[in-house]
């Protein structure tokens, strides 16, 4: 009765939202291992919207707004930006989205703290995380992959192989950890992150679809 009470009136829980069936993504992997194709495929088949903190960074760069002039000099170093900027910038996104499908999130959480603070915001909207996905691929595999990249994408962390390989230490170093903080919520898997585009996408959805 007191349930029924709560969710009649919304109370405790974000009443848009609460009830609402959505699934929630964290697509997730070292750099280069092909988040942002297969998100973009995702987004194409389910219709839920894409959240990239890098494009969200490179957009406040090209803009020169004083958010992106701060990640600049991180990103160009090939270093996390601070929690402090990033899950803000992050939330605003979130929260300026509320009418959608669900979320599939990209290059976030890349810390600990950034998957609490995700957590606290997707129960602020009465959801939760339901997936988490890791594409796994080797070290080598991905400098190749990031310096291809780097011939067409016009990004200065592409193009220089010792800023890639400080990528790969900060994933294995702050990063890494995300999948077992997830894996201990029981929502963590991983897929093969090698192969053509159309093969690892039929791998992530077969996954998907069983939620
Ligand atoms: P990739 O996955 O190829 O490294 P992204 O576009 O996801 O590329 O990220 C580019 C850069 O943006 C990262 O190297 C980092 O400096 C910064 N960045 C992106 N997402 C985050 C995040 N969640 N926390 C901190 N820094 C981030």
């Amino acid at each position: 009765m007191i349930e029924w009470f709560k969710r009649l009136f919304g109370i405790g829980t974000n009443s848009l939202n609460a009830d609402k069936l959505m699934v929630n993504i964290i697509l997730f992997g070292p750099p280069g291992s092909g988040k942002g194709t297969q998100a973009a495929k995702l987004v194409e088949k389910y219709g839920f919207l894409h959240i990239s903190t890098g494009d969200l960074f490179r957009y406040e760069m090209g803009n020169d707004t004083p958010l992106g002039l701060e990640a600049k000099s991180f990103i160009e170093k090939g270093e996390l930006v601070p929690d402090s900027i990033t899950i803000g910038m992050l939330k605003n996104k979130v929260e300026a989205n509320p009418d959608v499908k669900g979320y599939i999130f990209d290059g976030f959480p890349r810390t600990i703290d950034q998957s609490k603070a995700l957590d606290e915001l997707m129960a602020g909207l009465g959801q939760s995380i339901n997936l988490l996905i890791a594409l796994s691929v080797d070290d080598e595999e991905i400098i190749s992959r990031i310096l291809q990249r780097g011939k067409t994408s016009g990004r200065a962390d592409d193009n220089d192989e010792s800023i890639i390989r400080n990528r790969i230490n900060v994933y294995n170093e702050n990063t890494r950890q995300v999948y077992d903080y997830y894996d201990a919520k029981k929502v963590s898997q991983s897929v093969d992150g090698l192969g053509g585009i159309e093969d690892i996408f039929a791998r992530l959805t077969s996954v998907i679809d069983q939620v």
